[in-house]
């Protein structure tokens, strides 16, 4: 599988000269399978660009996978050029417990006065159908004849899921908003996001905060650079990608950042290959 970041920015987008390195755009990762399909991961303000590319390339039918519904992870979604055509077909999946609410969310940002093009002037096919519990996304994709997915509860306030893709042996975690260190209502425990990343190829994981941050930001829905290598190497997966860049954090700081976590994991003696995700990265598994 293919994978482009178009969005590795967390809660909100940000433009400037601090951040064209990695980017200022919120979540959005193309996954391109063998077989040329392709799966949307999340439709923050990235969803824009992929969405230009998807209809320069005539890739109009497509799968998306929402983590959750926070705005950072939605806010693409008016402004994303394939659900405005005819001959587009978009499938979409949340969690179990947010499938129903899904479309009601997509309507609701929509709304006036929030947006002046109502959700039911969009013309492409969004079928919000996927209706199966458990686990979501596995059964809208293995029923194709594909490659699996499964999905993992997110720690984070209000729920949420986390996916995992895998095809030819190989297999990619996305946790994007996660907060290791804290335990909200309802959320799974460490021991079972261990086992769901266990000995994956490529983790996604929330890296929004320093230590320091965390002192006001517990809580908040989101992990420290610590918790993320914590998981990476307790689940032994092979490279991370540190990824939901807190608005503030700049290139240079997200360079520090990196030089940090790599230190500590060589003094760990560890072979966790680290990095930051950035936008328009492209890692083939
Ligand atoms: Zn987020
Ligand atoms: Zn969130």
């Amino acid at each position: 599988m293919k994978i482009k970041i178009w969005g590795c920015r967390g809660s909100l987008t940000t433009p400037g000269k601090e951040t064209l390195r990695y980017g200022g755009n919120t979540t959005c990762v193309e996954v391109r399978m063998r077989d040329g399909r392709v799966i949307i991961l999340d439709a923050g303000s990235g969803l824009m660009n992929l969405g230009k590319a998807l209809v320069a390339g005539q890739d109009l039918t497509l799968q998306m996978l929402l983590t959750h519904a926070h705005w950072d992870h939605l806010c693409g979604f008016p402004f994303f050029a394939p659900a405005y055509l005819k001959q587009c077909q978009i499938t979409l999946c949340g969690g179990p417990a947010a499938q129903q609410s899904l479309e009601r969310y997509f309507k609701h940002q929509m709304e006036p006065p929030f947006f002046p093009v109502p959700f039911e002037g969009l013309q492409a096919r969004l079928d919000f159908g996927c209706r199966c519990d458990h686990p979501c996304a596995g059964k809208l994709i293995a029923e194709r004849g594909g490659p699996g997915c499964r999905s993992v509860r997110l720690n984070h306030p209000d729920g949420g899921y986390g996916f995992k893709l895998e095809e030819d042996g190989k297999s990619f975690v996305f946790l994007p908003d996660n907060e290791l260190r804290f335990h909200h209502a309802n959320c799974p425990e460490f021991s079972e996001q261990v086992d769901f990343c266990r000995g994956a190829d490529l983790l996604f994981h929330d890296a929004q905060y320093t230590e320091a941050d965390y002192q006001r930001t517990r809580g908040w829905g989101h992990s420290t650079y610590g918790d993320a290598l914590r998981l990476a190497t307790t689940a032994r997966v092979k490279r991370l990608g540190l990824f939901h860049h807190d608005p503030a954090r700049t290139d240079d700081d997200l360079d520090r950042q990196i030089e940090s976590c790599r230190r500590q994991l060589r003094e760990a003696g560890s072979t966790v290959d680290c990095f930051a995700c950035a936008e328009e990265m492209v890692i083939e598994l």
